[in-house]
């Protein structure tokens, strides 16, 4: 397996990336495109934000609507962020949309509450029923492998629901998390939000109907993942634009900016699959899907999350190694727990599993068991690595300053107080 000379993804990592001539892949290149911020006027971009803020605005008064944008809510650090900038920054009244779907920590719980009281914002949460949630996990995860796709389906979807109910036209998403992660589209393409890219990034190019029968699922079962008509979407004129394309998006600086001014709470336990302790804390169910992609592809979350800190400089390809090496490979204590939700044993889910592992990395041993016949760490740091090296930040990764943000097991971070943030949960909190 290649890997990439300045980041720990391999080359088969998902959605795909490209390694370079210099072993460099299109995420790297991406943020480098974007920190060192070639050719980006981030004012012009920022009078562009304004501009269609205050269009909205008008629509608003127009319509006689009291919100003038939608804001998807998880509850989560971004979602501070999102409703802080333009609720407090640009003076809008967004309407804060929820898709639960159901797999909550204790910890996401608590900082939904959280945002919906700092904020002020009226809140619409629509909960999906656990007899639905059931059917759909259980028959998504044997089909793609994937126990959460009704949370993207939902998470992309509902809030349309709500615009053309309401006739409010602009839905404010946060970061576009494809381009980040892999660099698949550019900063100037000031990619909005569509329906293609709802179904084959975030739904693995299923629409809820192609569901109905199978698995015992029905159309009531599918209601909240329809998207609407093309014909209300015109009538509505709903647009989603995403944030990062118009404000300089450094994830880590505005979850210590909201954990300083509206309370947004990390955790406080080393988590199973990852060092990171403030993102994506609110889904109960991410160590199994994590999980999942590590048993499909070979490498999970502290991939991801290191990979990301190597980008900033914070974190040497060394540390980073470690940490891929602590969690990766790791099988969640919570796996048990869900194969028993969804009624099926642990044999069952591996076996389900076993067609979708990549047979580049994947072989079984004399034993039968799996084996994963490369990892990043088991590479020397050679010259093209060396030569790959980003400038290191001063600020490190691991430093007593961001003992709160990730898990330094030198260094653990102290406990709040609050046991939603204290202690894992062994299961999910549906509201
Ligand atoms: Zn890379």
């Amino acid at each position: 397996m290649k890997y990439c000379a300045r980041c720990l993804y391999p080359e088969n990592a998902r959605p795909t990336i490209i390694l370079d001539e210099e072993g460099v892949c299109s995420g790297c290149r991406y943020h480098e495109s974007r920190s060192k911020q070639l050719d980006i006027n981030w004012e012009e971009r920022v009078e562009m934000l304004v501009q269609i803020l205050e269009e909205a605005k008008q629509m608003a008064k127009k319509r006689g609507n009291s919100h003038d944008c939608i804001v998807p809510v998880s509850g989560g650090k971004d979602s501070h962020f999102q409703v802080w900038l333009l609720k407090e920054k640009y003076g809008m009244n967004p309407l804060l949309v929820t898709f639960n779907h159901a797999y909550n920590t204790p910890a996401g719980n608590r900082n939904l509450a959280n945002l919906v009281e700092k904020s002020g914002c009226d809140l619409v949460r629509y909960t999906a029923g656990l007899d639905s949630v059931r059917r759909i996990s259980r028959y998504m995860l044997k089909e793609v492998g994937d126990l959460t796709w009704h949370y993207h389906a939902g998470i992309r979807t509902y809030p349309f629901q709500v615009a053309v109910e309401r006739n409010i036209p602009l839905i404010v998403w946060g970061e576009h998390g494809f381009a980040e992660l892999t660099g698949i589209v550019s900063l100037e393409d000031f990619v909005e939000f569509t329906r293609w890219t709802r179904k084959e990034h975030d739904m693995r190019g299923y629409e809820p109907q192609d569901l109905v029968g199978k698995g015992g699922i029905t159309v009531q079962d599918i209601a909240p993942y329809v998207y609407p008509s093309d014909e209300d979407i015109a009538r509505v004129g709903v647009r989603g634009i995403y944030l990062s394309n118009f404000v300089y998006w450094n994830a880590t600086r505005q979850a210590e900016q909201m954990m300083k001014t509206w309370d947004f709470a990390p955790i406080t336990f080393e988590r199973e699959r990852s060092f990171n302790l403030h993102g994506k804390i609110e889904d109960h169910a991410n160590d199994v899907h994590d999980y999942l992609k590590y048993l499909k592809f070979g490498y999970g979350r502290a991939t991801d999350d290191a990979s990301m800190e190597i980008r900033h400089g914070r974190m040497s390809r060394e540390e980073g190694m470690a940490m891929v090496k602590r969690y990766d490979d790791r099988e969640p204590s919570t796996l048990e727990f869900y194969c028993d939700f969804l009624g099926i044993t642990k044999q069952q889910f591996y076996d389900w599993v076993e067609p979708m592992r990549d047979a580049n990395l994947w072989e079984k041993n004399a034993a039968g068991e799996w084996e994963a016949q490369d990892a990043v760490y088991r590479h020397d740091i050679g010259e093209i690595e060396e030569r790959s090296r980003v400038t290191p930040s001063e600020e490190r990764t691991l430093s007593e300053a961001n003992r709160r943000m990730y898990y330094n097991p030198a260094n653990p971070p102290l406990e709040s107080g609050e046991l939603s943030l204290d202690q894992p949960s062994p299961s999910f909190k549906v509201v």
